[in-house]
């Protein structure tokens, strides 16, 4: 039996987000994923002599606002390096990066594990650009290389090594997405690599200070992954440790198949890569005025927004989901202003649309569904919630309406009832010769009423429900129910 449990796993993240601007890094090309090979690429990206780059504003705007979002200070002069490799993704030999000198430092991120709030430090936040993309055709020996992805925007976000577990990393790595996409720096798309994480692990004896030898596990995008990676990885350092063996700086794989990491290489040092400041660049100014400007535009961020529902009386559980996705927090948000009832709307958004956008968009389990293409107008929801509140039709019609809303979703709340003729029936009069015919048709059930056996007043109601085709207002029906039975 191996001794897992006498050791504490240490976990530190290097994260890479990939920024929605429209050109690239230092170039005028496209900033486009998924367009045919070397559709975007300028001379800047191909790195040919005497071109010069010229920084994309966009992109300070970008880092200072998830900065600003990850609480980091914002440094006035920042520095971009070289980091020097040699690989045919990169034609310059060199990828421009910033070293010593990053724009933001020295902040943190809540984290909520098991029901508790962890805060993460953030070491540093840089902006780097993207290497392009080598392409191996199966079966040959041949390589192919596509540089749209050459030069485009990255902010590298490096957290200290706070994490104790895989779950608490996929925690951060779900939430820092979370954020990017609330600032609109990212589009979160984790199968198009928007987003990966580099994971470093060691793990030391519990009750040593120390931290252990670590190993790096690059390239991971999904935040399940990132757990099993960290989770295998901490074990078969264990594993080694107990065998007597020590373990290796090295830069490892995540393999999702055979659910292991592999050894690539050996670790680079800092100095493997021959740092420099780039002379092409001058250093990197970020006024105090630009930065109030940014902070002044700042969205609500994810956390803020929860606990803003949660005061309008929405759950736990529904204001999680509603905030999960920003687009699904702005739907949430567009329904209400058109009623004002938090709750109702809440869970119509939650259980009814959701699971309507899941069936339509066929999405698999985990991956994120947008309701900003939802065919349904938010409106719509908050119309269908103001029809129930003002008793035009019942809760239960109200799921009739909205399986039409699906089969046609232009199609008004209001104009379905109207052209169904599913309003509650207001004629307490014609409810009332109701009831008596059904109380006619049932004496024994009566009797039992009458002789204390009330649990068949369930009974009663359900007949009446039929009768009227829910149609029927149900406090009415309770009320007119009681009247009649306690004679
Ligand atoms: P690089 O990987 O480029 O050499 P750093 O040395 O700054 O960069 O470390 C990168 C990441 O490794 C950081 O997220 C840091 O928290 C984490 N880290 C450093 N030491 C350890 C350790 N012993 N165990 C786990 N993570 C660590
Ligand atoms: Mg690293």
């Amino acid at each position: 039996m191996m001794p897992f449990d006498s050791y504490e796993t240490v976990v530190g993240l290097e994260c890479h987000v990939q920024l929605m601007t429209n050109t690239k890094l230092f170039s005028p090309a496209k900033n486009n994923y998924g367009d045919a090979p070397n559709e975007n690429v300028d001379v800047v990206d191909l790195g040919l002599p005497g071109v010069l780059p010229v920084m994309n504003q966009q992109v300070v705007d970008f880092a200072v606002r998830l900065g600003l979002a990850l609480n980091c200070e914002i440094h006035p002069v920042s520095e971009f390096s070289r980091k020097h490799y040699f690989y045919p993704d990169l034609p310059k030999g060199y990828q421009i990066s910033q070293f010593d000198k990053p724009i933001c430092t020295g902040g943190h991120l809540d984290i909520e594990v098991d029901g508790e709030t962890k805060r993460i430090g953030i070491t540093r936040i840089h902006i780097e650009e993207d290497a392009g993309k080598n392409i191996h055709i199966e079966g040959g020996n041949t390589s192919l290389c596509d540089y749209n992805r050459a030069g485009t925007p990255l902010l590298e976000v490096v957290s200290e090594p706070d994490f104790r577990s895989g779950e608490e990393a996929m925690v951060y790595y779900r939430t820092l997405r979370q954020i990017c996409m609330y600032l609109g720096i990212c589009d979160g798309n984790l199968q198009e690599g928007s987003m990966r994480a580099d994971a470093n692990v060691s793990v030391r004896k519990h009750g040593v200070e120390a931290f252990g030898q670590r190993t790096e596990t690059k390239n991971i995008n999904s935040p399940k992954y990132l757990m099993q990676a960290v989770h295998y990885e901490s074990r078969r350092q264990v594993i080694e440790l107990e065998d007597g063996r020590s373990i290796q700086q090295e830069t490892r794989l995540w393999d999702p198949n055979l659910k292991e990491t592999r050894s690539m290489r050996s670790k680079e040092d800092a100095q493997d890569y021959r740092y420099f400041p780039d002379p092409d660049l001058l250093p990197l100014i970020v006024s105090s005025e630009k930065v109030s400007a940014v902070q002044a535009n700042l969205p609500e961020l994810p956390a803020a927004k929860k606990a803003r529902l949660m005061q309008l009386g929405i759950t736990e559980d529904n204001a999680g989901v509603l905030c999960e996705e920003a687009t699904t927090a702005s739907y949430f948000e567009a329904a209400l202003s058109g009623h004002n009832n938090a709750k109702g709307i809440s869970n119509w958004v939650v259980n009814d649309v959701l699971r309507f956008m899941k069936s339509a968009s066929n999405t698999s389990d985990g991956e994120s569904i947008d309701l900003a293409s939802c065919p349904i107008p938010a409106p719509h929801i908050g119309e269908l919630v103001r029809l129930i509140d003002e008793k035009v039709i019942t809760g239960k019609i109200a799921k009739d309406v909205f399986a039409e809303m699906e089969k046609e979703p232009s199609q008004s709340p209001q104009a379905i009832v109207d052209t169904k003729g599913w309003k509650v029936e207001r004629d307490t009069g014609k409810l009332e010769q109701v009831i008596s015919q059904i109380l006619g048709q049932h004496p024994d059930e009566v009797e039992k009423y009458r002789g204390g056996k009330t649990k068949v007043f369930g009974f009663f109601v359900g007949q009446v429900m039929r009768e009227t085709k829910g149609q029927a207002d149900p406090s009415d029906v309770n009320s007119l129910l009681k009247q009649k039975l306690e004679v």
